[in-house]
């Protein structure tokens, strides 16, 4: 069995018998934090056009945000969502293989907020900056998704210039680390990495960021990948 699928199958196991004690955990980091920066996300949000799609789903694979945005989700599930559902969703969180996919043979993370019966984003109000841009930007002259209409300004091509003079606020006021030594911090990881900082430890998070969430994901393999071979770190210890 691989690394990969030996923590993998960890996590499910520690979720099974602790799921209660990782739904607490979650919740009151996010309170702890605070309504801190969130108006700072609110703001960014309303400041991006209101857009319509296919909603096929197809883009629908774990994105990656920032430590702000993690809250503001992490607030919101808390202020509207019944207790049993806020179970569900830690369940499915740590429940990484049931999530395995692949699109145009690239292998990704479903996203754990797209609820496939309804065909619906369970947190569409605070859906994350990725999630919204999504389609707008023209690379090559070609947008990633050529269903996205903006609804305000359907002819409008919205440009990279201004999208990163929105998010400036974002890096500032979130935690950025370092998976790979020497190769920088980055602020922007998946909503699991960040529930698995919260609940466990960073150093967990980043174990199972290097061991399990880039190998599954090839946008985050390729982005991490730039022509060398990815570091072995520390020794395994998936005791959770
Ligand atoms: S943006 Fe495009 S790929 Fe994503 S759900 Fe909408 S129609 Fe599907
Ligand atoms: S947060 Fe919502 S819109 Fe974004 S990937 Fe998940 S289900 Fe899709």
């Amino acid at each position: 069995m691989s690394e990969s699928n030996d923590l993998i199958k960890k996590i499910k196991l520690a979720a099974d018998k602790n799921l209660d004690k990782y739904v607490v955990k979650a919740l009151s980091a996010s309170a702890e934090h605070g309504t801190f920066g969130m108006e700072i996300v609110d703001r960014l949000h309303d400041k991006l056009p209101r857009t319509s799609c296919g909603n096929c789903g197809k883009c629908c694979n774990s994105v990656s945000i920032y430590s702000l945005e993690y809250h503001r989700i992490m607030r919101e599930i808390m202020a509207t969502w019944q207790p049993e559902r806020i179970r569900r969703l830690v369940s499915s969180i740590m429940d990484i293989e049931s999530r395995k996919a692949t699109a145009d043979n690239e292998k990704r993370l479903r996203c754990t907020f797209r609820d496939e019966h309804t065909r619906m984003c369970l947190i569409h109000p605070v859906r994350p900056f990725p999630c919204r841009i999504f389609g707008l930007l023209k690379e090559n002259g070609l947008r990633e998704c050529e269903n996205v209409n903006d609804l305000a300004f359907p002819a409008q091509t919205v440009t990279q210039d201004y999208l990163i003079d929105l998010q400036i606020k974002l890096p500032e006021n979130s935690e950025a680390f370092e998976p790979y030594p020497k190769r920088g911090k980055i602020h922007f990881f998946p909503f699991e990495f960040w529930f698995f900082r919260y609940v466990f430890s960073p150093e967990r998070a980043l174990q199972i960021y290097r061991d399990v969430l880039v190998p599954i994901s090839t946008p985050l393999t390729k982005m991490w990948e730039t022509n060398q071979t990815l570091p072995k770190l520390e020794p395994a210890d998936y005791e959770m």
